[in-house]
């Protein structure tokens, strides 16, 4: 076993590769996994269609969200909650952040810290290969820390938790509790919107709204805790949205609105807050949008997250372990694909045919 098949990037904007690519040698504490799915997420087609603003060099094994089983370890490890993981074991893992920067040390905001490494953009012809989720194996550098995947938890939701879904834990925690009077608006029907939807109804928010589109994702979204939706594409008017928002909320304009769209839904959000609210900005890009600041809502909270930290990673899993009965996390997986099939299930997600798409492997 010298080397396996990975979906590479070869070129931006051109079909990916199956390739073959090494598989490195362990250093000490480092894991080797065998992938039992991978989901992709919208920045996987950013990067695909061109460089990120980050930059990449390419070639590059696509894909962030794994989740896989323990084939190999160079020494003794344990999992986040000190428990040892063998071979064997169904892990997901968490970003490493460098432990000594200022961000990391005295300001306690690791996921800021410059030199943390994360997967999806490394080149895949130097060591240790294999730091894209849409190959056969994954590396897992000696510093991540390690989340076992309880049997109740699918490989595919739990590889969705590996970006998604530890990205809207990291945005509850700095949100703060929501209180049981209070209206959570969301925006956006996609992975991260439809699982915060379940997340805000299941922190006792009194109502959660959410406006979003195609109407089979916010079908979705309502199996998820949304108690209302709007369609984007028949209330195409955003005088009629902030109506829509206002009348449920007597006027006020809801407590707390979490964008988990993209950067032009900014705007449009912050005239559905009420004063005094907390915006929650997840949903990225890169496009420009302008806020007109004179009219932003009195004292409210403006507030980003970058990815997460690796307790949330750990948050997500029991999230979907533990409310596994009271939300279909398996809706949000609308369709899994062959690793062959790269292209196709890339293709889906450009075009927002599924809410998201996973590659499962035999
Ligand atoms: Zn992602
Ligand atoms: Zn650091």
């Amino acid at each position: 076993m010298n080397d396996c098949r990975a979906a590479v990037i070869t070129a931006h904007n051109q079909p990916l590769e199956i390739l073959s690519v090494p598989i490195p040698e362990l250093e000490p504490g480092a894991l080797l996994v065998r992938m039992e799915a991978s989901t992709l997420c919208g920045t996987d087609v950013h990067r695909w269609h061109g460089p990120l603003p980050s930059g990449d060099s390419l070639p590059v094994i696509t894909g962030h969200e794994p989740c896989g089983t323990v084939e190999e370890i160079n020494g003794a490890r344990t999992d986040i909650l000190g428990n040892p993981v063998s071979v064997g074991d169904r892990i997901v893992w968490s970003y490493v952040a460098c432990g000594s920067c200022y961000y990391c040390s005295v300001a306690l905001q690791p996921c800021i810290c410059p030199g943390r490494a994360s997967w999806g953009h490394n080149r895949s012809d130097e060591y240790p290969y294999l730091l894209g989720s849409c190959a056969e194996y994954m590396y897992v550098p000696p510093p991540c820390l390690i989340i076992k995947v309880p049997e109740e938890v699918s490989s595919q939701s739990a590889a969705a938790s590996a970006c998604a879904y530890r990205t809207v834990m990291h945005g509850f925690d700095r949100l703060g509790p929501v209180k049981s009077h209070e209206t959570v608006l969301i925006q956006g029907s996609g992975p991260l919107g439809n699982f915060a939807a379940a997340v805000a109804k299941d922190h006792g928010a009194k109502q959660v709204l959410l406006i979003g589109a195609p109407a089979a994702r916010l079908a979705v979204s309502q199996r998820m805790g949304a108690d209302a939706v709007l369609d984007l594409e028949s209330v195409t008017d955003p005088q009629d949205r902030r109506d829509w928002v206002r009348g449920l909320t007597a006027g006020r304009g809801a407590d707390v609105v979490i964008q988990v769209a993209n950067n032009q839904a900014v705007a449009e959000g912050l005239t559905m807050l009420r004063a005094g609210g907390r915006f929650l900005d997840i949903g990225g890009g890169s496009e420009k949008a302008e806020i007109d600041v004179a009219r932003l809502p009195k004292e409210m909270t403006y507030m980003t997250i970058r990815s997460a930290e690796p307790r949330h990673w750990l948050q997500a899993i029991d999230f979907l372990a533990s409310r596994r009965d009271r939300f279909p996390f398996e809706d949000m997986i609308s369709e899994s694909y062959e690793l062959d099939q790269i292209n196709e299930a890339m293709a889906a997600m450009a075009s927002y045919k599924v809410v998201k798409a996973a590659i499962k492997f035999a």
